[in-house]
């Protein structure tokens, strides 16, 4: 029995290392909506991807014009997406990002341009050949409708270029309360009203300050220069140390 129980340990944790296998050192494509979604939920992987010989390229569907919240003078679109396309070209230095390619289709309102957005991330997919595509689940992580349209996008052209997709995910740890924080934060209008979180199926121990770098490069959307406000400790140290997927 004993015996038994090992060997199948083992297997468990064999058949996770192949899936971060799957992951780690590879040409890697990160497909998301806004500029900063890769830092919240990759920023670690890529990096990491980096350090294992691997390469990134990442398509953002939008430059986040709407996203002023944090924003204490009045600003037009324009100008926030002139501030947030260059806050993304910092993380990709950072992150070693190959190319970024800003798609430009509006903040908010990728739901109806989703045909678009396929349509120019594919060609891009077929361009630089990766060899796994990383994107939002079905759960948008936030229920934001742009991840959700964004996801659905990016696991059409995995589909269509027949490569591995993994999708991110909130720490376990986190999703058992998130919902209670993001009815708070969320302006209901750009999102969905439940969310039924991804289960993930491995994770990936991150460098903390280099995703705290990231994070710090998108200045415009930090709350009082904080990365996380509102959010318990906990939560804040599982979203900096470890990174979630599944398949
Ligand atoms: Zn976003």
């Amino acid at each position: 029995m004993v015996a038994f129980l090992l060997s199948y340990v083992r297997y468990v944790i064999l058949s996770v290392m192949k899936k971060k296998n799957k992951i780690l050192g590879k040409k890697l494509l990160v497909i998301t909506a806004h500029p900063d979604d890769e830092s919240y939920l990759a920023a670690g992987t890529i990096f990491r991807n980096y350090q294992m010989g691997g390469t990134n390229f990442l398509v953002c569907a939008t430059y986040g014009e709407k996203g002023k919240s944090h924003i204490k003078k009045p600003i037009t679109q324009k100008s926030l997406k002139f501030i947030r396309k260059r806050e993304l070209q910092k993380v990709k230095k950072i992150l070693h990002i190959s190319e970024v390619l800003g798609l430009n289709l509006p903040d908010g309102n990728l739901t109806q341009h989703a045909d678009k957005m396929y349509f120019r991330s594919l060609m891009f997919a077929k361009k630089i050949k990766p060899e796994v595509i990383l994107g939002f689940g079905s759960d948008g992580i936030t229920g934001h409708y742009d991840h959700k349209s964004a996801g659905r996008v990016a696991r059409k052209v995995a589909k269509q270029l027949k490569l591995p997709y993994f999708a991110f995910c909130l720490p376990p740890k986190v999703t058992s309360q998130a919902l209670d924080w993001l009815i708070k934060k969320r302006s209901v209008k750009h999102y969905s009203s439940s969310i039924s979180f991804d289960e993930p199926i491995f994770r990936i121990k991150i460098n903390t300050s280099i995703k705290k770098r990231a994070l710090r490069c998108h200045v415009s959307q930090l709350e009082n220069n904080n990365i996380f406000t509102g959010y318990p400790d906990f939560a804040v140290k599982a979203l900096l140390e470890v990174e979630y997927f599944r398949v």
